[in-house]
């Protein structure tokens, strides 16, 4: 595409030179030609229809309206209030600039269209600022003017900021420089997509496809434009993705374990309960990972207490099974301890020797440890970071299980990796209670395998939710007492949004003399634990709430991942509406792994913004973890999720939205496999313009397997 008019630097359109160049570049992105072709609308506005203004409400994103100037007035020399009419009814223009040129032209008795969005002040509804243009027309559109996609209603809106506005390159500045640019440099534009892609998934050309996204003929032609690029974004990225994976599976040999084993077989037949059918699909999909000769690259999804642990343990006792270890690496000290519990637990009939290794394990023990995992006495090796320091060593380590992987770091994890035994990897099984919408996974693990364990073990209680503001704070201790009374316990949580805030500091302080006051010793005991505490000091407040001896722990969000209090029942969180939905879920996770029936209290001031109020709601109406995570997407986009920030999108998209678009992502990742089925190389000529797109250096993705 080298040399085409596509690279030519932006300043040499015509209507842009180097001021506005360098606008564009530092504020858009956009440097080239073809740059400015792919900065696509945002929304379009529709110039074709008229309102009348009784049927104005403030809530509309832009009306459209003729009317005839009633009168015309400057108030205090510096705005100007114009009434306009149009038989349905009155509605004030209110303009702050060109006060003289507008009142010039907008002389009582004369009719025009009026293009604005409606606002509300002191309860009046006006529209500021409102373009005006003759009443024999609604706006034409910048593209007609310059005679361009004739008979086009549709405008769109680019995303725009101060900076451009005030140098110049207002909205319709920007229409009509995508309109010469059109004219100019789309004929460059090759297509994009093979013949026979194009053919069997209807997509529109690309020429057609861009023409259209800048200036719709239609609602039809818009949409086969839209349908086109994004088709096009989420199947390239896809693309990549699945190659990158299938190259893997046939470059990187994998242990075959093709046994079950013994020790499977008697923990499974010792279990208290059965498996939920979940659990079980969920093992069988591990299971044909560790015997297919390849390494297992494997992302367990589960809700909070939907038992990932259960199927840990029995992915590791299959490593066992077939003459290998397993270790299961956790993210804190107290979860790594937990989990070393249980798991001992399930261990017991089946004779295997499991350890914990952690950061406060003494000298001794260490030593001992270590000499076990390396004569490969020990099968089972529970820790945290301790487990990847270079002094430990394994006999044969198969398989990897990583517990809430977005609080490992990458070169950590590729530490891990390095450990295998005999030159071959072990298998990696990551585990996440963050439910991640699946279109998200799809996108963020693509070359990764996901299963999820979507279903929770039978008999839990719901976990009622409510929401409750200040004023009801008495009613709220009362309840807590109540509860106490019935020997549980309540965790009290303080948003800490930022561990150095000392704002937050301050509010958890206040917060726990506040409850101290209110539930006094010798009746009550309360507990606290937050970042800024040595593990000792945290260690020995968390053992005194699992242990029973305290009846209230007030916390940050550092008690969101782990602890497994089963007496807890009641999880009140201090304003809720700082925290993002997911985390609310995850804290709410925290009760209702006992028998009895819990509650969660969501604490917020009267105020609130639309979206907290939302969230609220939300979280009030459901406990599923997924419906939570797609709707989080849906309020605060891909890169804002819990979890995701660390880990970032591969690629960002400039048009599909993985909140909104799953079912063209789903549709574009089957097809990406099937292309790849055909042609795993890409290597027929009909599809070299793919394996040409995919050297670009955008779609150079981490491979999320090698560092984990
Ligand atoms: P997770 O790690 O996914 O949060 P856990 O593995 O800790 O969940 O399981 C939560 C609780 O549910 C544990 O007490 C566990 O013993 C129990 N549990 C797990 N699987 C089942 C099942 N199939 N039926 C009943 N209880 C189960
Ligand atoms: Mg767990």
């Amino acid at each position: 595409m080298s040399g085409s008019g596509l690279d030519t630097e932006i300043q040499f359109l015509p209507g842009v030179g180097p001021k506005r160049a360098s606008l564009l570049q530092k504020e858009l992105g956009v440097s080239t030609f073809g740059d400015l072709l792919r900065l696509y609308p945002f929304r379009y506005i529709d110039r074709s229809s008229i309102i009348p203004i009784s049927e104005i409400r403030p809530d509309m994103a832009y009306v459209q309206i003729r009317a005839k100037v009633v009168r015309a007035e400057v108030i205090g020399g510096k705005r100007l209030s114009v009434m306009i009419a149009d038989g349905s009814g009155e509605i004030e223009a209110v303009f702050f600039k060109g006060l003289k040129w507008v009142k010039e032209k907008l002389v009582p008795g004369a009719e025009f269209t009026f293009f604005g969005k409606p606002t509300s002040f002191n309860g009046r509804i006006n529209l500021v600022h409102p373009e005006i243009d003759p009443a024999t027309q609604g706006q034409g559109s910048q593209a007609g003017e310059s005679g361009m996609a004739g008979g086009s209603t549709m405008t769109g809106v680019y995303n725009s900021t101060e900076k451009l506005r005030n140098g110049g390159i207002t909205g319709k500045v920007m229409n009509k420089l995508m309109a010469t640019v059109i004219n100019i440099a789309l004929r460059d534009v090759e297509e994009s997509l093979p013949e026979y892609v194009l053919k069997e998934k209807g997509l529109v050309p690309i020429g057609y496809a861009l023409k259209n996204i800048h200036f719709p003929t239609g609602m039809e032609a818009l949409e086969k434009a839209k349908y086109r690029l994004k088709f096009e974004e989420l199947f390239m990225l896809q693309l990549s993705l699945l190659k990158q994976k299938y190259i893997r599976r046939r470059n990187e040999a994998g242990i075959m374990m093709t046994k079950v084993g013994e020790a499977f077989n008697l923990c499974y037949k010792a279990l208290p309960f059965d498996l939920t059918g979940a659990q079980k699909r969920v093992i069988r999909e591990i299971r044909e990972d560790m015997r297919s000769g390849h390494q297992m690259n494997r992302l367990l999804q589960g809700d909070v207490g939907s038992g990932k642990t259960m199927v840990a343990v029995l992915s590791a006792l299959i490593a066992i099974g077939n003459g290998y270890q397993a270790c299961i690496m956790a993210p804190t000290e107290v979860l790594a301890q937990q989990h070393f519990k249980n798991i001992s637990r399930y261990l017991a009939p089946t004779g295997v020797k499991a350890a914990l290794l952690t950061g406060s394990s003494r000298a001794s023990e260490r030593r001992e440890i270590h000499a076990g995992l390396e004569d490969g006495s020990i099968g089972i090796i529970v820790g945290t970071h301790a487990l990847i320091e270079d002094n430990v060593l394994f006999r044969n380590l198969g398989l990897a299980i990583i517990d809430e992987q977005h609080r490992f770091g990458v070169e950590q994890r590729a530490k891990l990796w390095r450990k295998s035994s005999a030159g071959i990897p072990p298998h990696i099984l990551v585990m996440t209670a963050t439910p991640i919408p699946r279109t998200l996974a799809m996108t963020l693990y693509g070359d990764l395998d996901v299963s999820v364990i979507d279903e929770l073990p039978p008999g839990r209680k719901p976990i009622l939710t409510m929401h409750a503001t200040e004023s009801k704070r008495s009613a709220l201790y009362r309840f807590m007492k109540d509860q106490i009374a019935l020997g549980r316990q309540v965790f009290v949580v303080y948003p800490l949004i930022f561990e150095s805030e000392t704002m937050d500091y301050k509010n958890l302080e206040e917060g726990f003399n506040q409850i101290a006051d209110a539930f006094p010793l010798p009746d009550y005991k309360v507990a606290i634990v937050h970042g800024k505490q040595s593990n000792e000091e945290k260690n020995f407040n968390m053992d005194a709430f699992a242990a029973g001896r305290a009846n209230i722990l007030v916390a940050t969000s550092v008690i969101e991942v782990g602890v497994d209090v089963p007496n807890a029942s009641v999880m009140v969180i201090e304003s809720a509406e700082r925290f993002g939905l997911s985390q609310l879920h995850q804290l709410r996770g925290r009760v209702g792994r006992g028998s009895e029936k819990s509650y969660c209290i969501l604490m917020t001031g009267h105020k609130m913004s639309k979206e907290s109020r939302h969230r609220i709601e939300m979280m009030c109406s459901t406990e599923n973890g997924f419906e939570l995570a797609e709707e989080d997407m849906k309020m605060r986009g891909p890169g804002d999720l819990e979890g995701t920030q660390q880990s970032g999108l591969p690629i960002s998209l400039n048009i599909a939205s993985l909140a909104k678009d799953g079912t063209i992502l789903n549709d574009a990742r089957a097809y990406a496999s099937s292309v790849l089925e055909r042609d795993p190389e890409l290597s027929s000529p009909q599809n070299a313009t793919l394996r040409e797109e995919l050297r670009k250096d955008k779609y150079r993705i981490r491979d999320y397997s090698k560092i984990s």
